[in-house]
């Protein structure tokens, strides 16, 4: 059960109780289609691309991300830009494409709804409804995706605290929809040698203070293609539940997020590491159609 956070109203001049490092709430899964599920001791890593941007584009990526032990397929329709004048994704059409490629490949569908209004039509088509970080705090859409009982990929916003992160789980939960899963995606700091400031330590801190889920991007929390595995390897070593990560086919021509991608062969690649070092860490690869325990 998540019981909504203690500190709603946090009062700064009372004292904040540090729970012990040992204290750790029980863990809650989140079921997906197929039999999967996230948390517990699964390890899942859900690919794909930034974007959909084409029917061919997003088959060949869920091909290969299936094929090297991916859990889930992400991609994004409706996309959060910075700017108006980039890349908005395929909308509807992209959702269809989507859907496609998760019958084809087995594979759950994980994407984002921007917009309360949208929920029910990018429902119909995907598994897990993604808010992203620019949406953390979107009352409005949490309930709207709330009330619709699907599992939600809430990604914590770039300069939210855990106390505004765990707030924002309690606008779901209060519809009574607990399938939710957390994820660190990089805070707003002041270095740019990384796109953003991946928080690590956020995975044991919400350990200790959630049953939920918690996932780690790696793509988008750091941009760059090369600081993606080590990364990656890291949230699997702090004991996350699952990856984000972006594979694209061709990233210097993505329309977005091309830097930080993986290739096909680098996922491959990413898998055989975590297939490594998931032995060590007490933990078993949660994979499309089977359970792998390698
Ligand atoms: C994404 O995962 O597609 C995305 C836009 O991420 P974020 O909301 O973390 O920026
Ligand atoms: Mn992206």
């Amino acid at each position: 059960m998540v019981r909504p956070s203690a500190s709603a109203e946090p009062d700064s001049a009372a004292p904040k109780a540090t729970p012990p490092v040992t204290q750790s709430p029980e863990r809650q899964t989140v079921a997906l289609p197929h039999g999967l599920a996230i948390g517990g001791d699964g390890f899942m890593v859900v690919a794909g691309p930034c974007a959909v941007e084409s029917e061919e584009q997003l088959l060949t990526t869920a091909r290969a991300v299936r094929d090297a032990g991916a859990g889930a397929l992400r991609g994004g329709a409706f996309k959060p830009r910075t700017s108006p004048r980039s890349f908005q994704g395929l909308g509807e059409l992209a959702l269809r494409y989507l859907e496609e490629a998760g019958d084809e490949t087995g594979l759950p569908v994980v994407t984002e709804v921007m917009d309360p209004r949208q929920v029910d039509l990018v429902a119909d088509h995907s598994a897990m409804l993604q808010i992203g970080s620019r949406n953390m705090q979107n009352a409005p859409l949490l309930r709207e995706a709330g009330r619709t009982g699907m599992p939600i990929l809430l990604k914590r916003g770039a300069a939210a605290t855990i106390d505004e992160l765990l707030a924002a789980v309690d606008y779901i939960v209060e519809t009574g929809n607990e399938n939710i899963v957390l994820c660190e995606r990089g805070l707003r700091s002041f270095d740019p040698s990384t796109r953003y400031t991946l928080d690590l330590a956020a995975v044991p801190v919400l350990r200790t203070r959630t049953p939920l889920p918690v996932f780690v991007d790696p793509s988008h929390g750091t941009g760059h293609r090369h600081l993606v595995v080590p990364l990656a390897l890291a949230a699997l070593a702090v004991g996350a539940d699952g990856l984000l990560i972006e594979v694209h086919p061709d990233p210097a021509r993505a329309l977005s997020d091309g830097p930080q991608a993986l290739t096909p062969a680098d996922f491959s690649a990413l898998m055989d590491e975590i297939r490594r070092w998931i032995p060590p860490s007490g933990r078993y690869l949660s994979t499309a159609g089977q359970i792998a325990a390698s």
